[in-house]
């Protein structure tokens, strides 16, 4: 009974490629690939034993933790494994991972609220066997395939559990967006790059081998044509020494007789019919023939065949977080959405809105744009805080820098101005620039030159005091009536 699962076990290992170490009463087992590890649930190496369970060594028999991952892994051999990568939470929070890779200069998370949506990688494991002359070869390999791209693959120091495929018909909405959907289509364009770094591999060992059987066989040819040139030869050289032979029995027939003469001429029948036999053609034809077959053999012989298996796809998925942070600075909010990769441990990045670079060090302009510390600057009015974007007037009277709020427009001149240099014109009753308006001297008012006009003692003024003159002279000459 034990022995039948010995020798399933060694026949499952070396299908494997693994390499087996046998002992007294254990084997110890390395080079197994992480898909069977994963379906072990244990990473290698291992330590067999077929008669009881150790402390230290797994014990392999029916119903045994081992054995039935051998038998599932032959049942999955050529579908899909779906496996989970369980991120422990309080080494990959993402809350704990934004407080700690950015700083908050002037605002602070007034509200955080986190979701995931889940992202997968790919394994491929192959089995690839090079079987020549009497030989096989195999060697197996697992590649790895992340967002179109082979990426070097580790599993280890991960909690990975056995995962599921959300089916599509969920009728939760709020499932939907976690829920994974791969179908063959998903994974053809992954598995497609796998086969094409499969065959990179193994293409120095293929040319490792066919090197070597090259050189055999031009050995072996050149061995097969020493051969049969040979045969040739003695074809040719029996032929000869044949004829001469029969010449030398006529010469002797002439003068032999009696019994010696018939013992004579049967040998000479002999001879002559061999010698029919020998200077056929077809001998020459069938020698020919044998050798074109056995140099054909050796070519059959001698060639490569290569056998690509693809044994197990594994689709490994894990959660990307999306945060949702609300910030709040003195005077502004501004809600942003932060991804974090725990696989990668990457952060999405935050840019600054006037510069464009990515910032570690976030400021919140008072319109409540994310600005980096280059990028701020201050409104010589109010005093307040923003982004150079948001203070990119001047004062035309005094060029303090200004922000939107307490900067004016002249449609005089369409300069602006800060509240200081912002007068009142007192014939239209708009505001002008200080620099667009002059000084009426007699109502020490200000307006536009093009309101002035002459009083009737000579002297310019104001449009509106120029009226005040005229309505006295009116009421005058009532008066004097
Ligand atoms: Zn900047
Ligand atoms: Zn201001
Ligand atoms: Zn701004
Ligand atoms: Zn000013
Ligand atoms: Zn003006
Ligand atoms: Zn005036």
């Amino acid at each position: 009974m034990s022995s039948k699962i010995e020798t399933f076990t060694e026949e499952f290992l070396k299908n494997l490629n693994a390499t087996i170490t046998k002992n007294s009463s254990t084997w110890n087992v390395e080079n197994i690939p992480q898909s069977f590890q994963d379906f072990v649930g244990l990473s290698a190496p291992y330590t067999l034993n077929f008669a009881e369970s150790t402390d230290d060594s797994l014990f392999v028999g029916r119903g045994s933790r081992f054995f039935s991952a051998m038998t599932q892994y032959l049942e999955n051999v050529g579908k899909n494994t779906i496996l989970k990568i369980d991120f422990d939470d309080s080494l990959h929070n993402p809350v704990e991972e934004i407080r700690k890779r950015i700083s908050l200069k002037n605002c602070e998370i007034e509200n955080l609220a986190k979701t995931f949506t889940n992202h997968f990688f790919t394994r491929f494991t192959f089995r690839t066997q090079f079987r020549y002359l009497n030989e096989s070869e195999t060697v197996m390999g697992e590649i790895y395939v992340h967002d179109g791209e082979v990426v070097s693959g580790d599993l280890s120091g991960y909690r990975v559990v056995e995962g599921t495929l959300d089916s599509s018909s969920s009728s939760d909405s709020s499932q939907s967006s976690h829920s994974l959907n791969v179908s063959p289509d998903t994974l053809r364009p992954d598995h497609e790059i796998a086969i094409a770094r499969v065959k990179e591999l193994v293409i120095s060992k293929t040319h490792e081998i066919s090197e070597v059987l090259e050189k055999n066989l031009g050995e072996e040819e050149s061995r097969i044509r020493i051969h049969y040139e040979n045969l040739l030869g003695e074809l040719g050289g029996d032929l000869q020494s044949r004829i001469s032979k029969i010449k030398e029995l006529e010469l002797a027939l002439r003068v032999a007789d009696g019994v010696e003469a018939d013992e004579l001429r049967v040998k000479h029948e002999r001879l002559q019919k061999n010698l029919v036999k020998i200077g056929d053609d077809d001998s020459r034809s069938r020698i020919l023939k044998e050798q074109s077959f056995t140099l054909q053999d050796a070519k059959t012989k001698h060639s490569l065949t290569i056998d690509n298996k693809l044994m197990n796809t594994t689709i490994i998925y894990y959660p990307v977080y999306s945060c949702n942070l609300y910030l709040k600075g003195y005077d502004s909010k501004r809600f942003i959405t932060l991804s974090y990769d725990p696989l990668l441990q990457k952060l999405g990045a935050i840019n600054c809105e006037v510069c464009k670079n990515s910032v570690v060090d976030i400021n919140l302009c008072s319109n409540g744009h994310i600005t980096c510390e280059d990028c701020l600057d201050k409104c010589g009015e109010c005093g307040k805080i923003h982004c150079k974007t948001c203070v990119s007037k001047s004062c035309s009277g005094c060029a303090k820098k200004l922000c939107k709020s307490c900067s004016f427009l002249c449609f005089g001149c369409s300069n602006y101005v800060c509240i200081n240099h912002l007068r009142n014109d007192v014939v239209t009753g708009e505001q002008r620039c200080a620099m667009c308006l002059r000084a009426c001297l007699r109502c020490h008012g200000l307006t536009e030159a093009k309101y002035f006009g002459e009083a009737i003692d000579g002297s310019k003024v104001c449009q509106k005091c120029l009226g005040g003159e005229r309505r006295g002279e009116v009421l005058k000459d009532v008066f004097r009536e």
